[in-house]
């Protein structure tokens, strides 16, 4: 693998190359899993917001017998065992894609949604509350009941009304740090078990469910006060994702497993030297 400031930068960057994820997220999933036992019995999973495709990946290897489905925006390389979508999780179109190609009711949705952040926080944080509510629509359409849903969320001052609305949809709900994610991002993901939405809801209404605050049922009152779990996942102490480390004289450097299948520089290159 390259000797960039990069590698020297981020442990799981670089342990992500070495072991052919094909982004450093993978680690996030599996710390996750790890904690809570998400693949447990299942035979249909949706990946929403999937590019590159490293969750994809830690679903096909966790999953093998598993129906896999990833969406994004984005084009994504080709994966074994992953039927891949193109499409934007905030439209309808989508959610009934999604439940075409699931083929069934899904036991696991999992979502790494992220928005190209404008580096105005509030702005970053309601846009990516949003992200995740479109994921909690699609969920909604494909999850069976019982199934659980993980999402990124941002932990702003918003997220308790997030961390509310999802507990009017699944039995529990953690929200969770996995080591691999940094201590400085506000990123954090919500893992929600036991899918049951209020009387009354169609996957169709979750935008007027929101805006009518809820009232569907009477369930409102009995949420106050109801706190959710903050959980540390992953090896605590294990490698630290705000640490910078130094390799050691006995450290062995490797190629990439999967190196980048179109590097967009080259494509530069190959022009500039035309050009020349
Ligand atoms: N989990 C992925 C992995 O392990 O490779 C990484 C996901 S990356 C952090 C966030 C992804 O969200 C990007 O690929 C982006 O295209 C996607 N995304 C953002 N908004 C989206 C939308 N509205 N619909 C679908 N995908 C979206």
């Amino acid at each position: 693998m390259g000797r960039t400031s990069k590698d020297k930068r981020d442990i799981y960057y670089r342990l992500a190359k070495e072991q052919g994820w094909r982004a450093r997220s993978a680690f996030k999933l599996l710390q996750l899993d790890a904690h809570f036992s998400l693949f447990t019995n299942v035979t249909r999973v949706v990946d929403l917001c999937a590019a590159p495709g490293s969750w994809s990946q830690v679903l096909a290897q966790k999953c093998p017998a598993a129906r896999i489905v990833a969406v994004d925006l984005q084009l994504m390389a080709p994966l074994d065992g992953v039927v891949q979508l193109q499409g934007d999780i905030t439209k309808l179109t989508t959610a009934r894609s999604v439940v075409e190609c699931c083929g069934g009711p899904a036991d696991l949705v999992v979502c790494d949604g992220a928005p190209d952040v404008t580096g105005l926080h509030d702005m970053d944080e309601y846009v990516q509350g949003q992200l995740l509510l479109a994921a909690l629509n699609i969920t909604t359409h494909v999850l069976r009941p019982g199934g659980s849903f993980v999402a990124k969320i941002f932990r702003g001052p918003d997220a308790d009304i997030l961390l509310t609305q999802l507990r009017l949809f699944f039995d529990a709900v953690f929200c969770a740090k996995p080591a691999s994610s940094r201590n400085s991002s506000l990123e954090a993901f919500v893992v929600c078990r036991g899918y049951a939405p209020p009387a009354g809801y169609e996957p169709t209404t979750l935008t007027k469910f929101i805006e009518d605050g809820f009232r569907f049922t009477d369930t409102t009152d009995s949420m106050h006060g109801r706190l959710v779990p903050f959980v540390a996942c992953g090896d605590l102490a294990g490698y630290d994702s705000d640490k910078t480390y130094s390799l050691d004289e006995h450290y062995v450097w490797t190629d990439p497993l999967q190196p980048p299948t179109i590097p967009p520089y080259k494509a530069a290159l190959a022009r500039k030297r035309k050009e020349l």
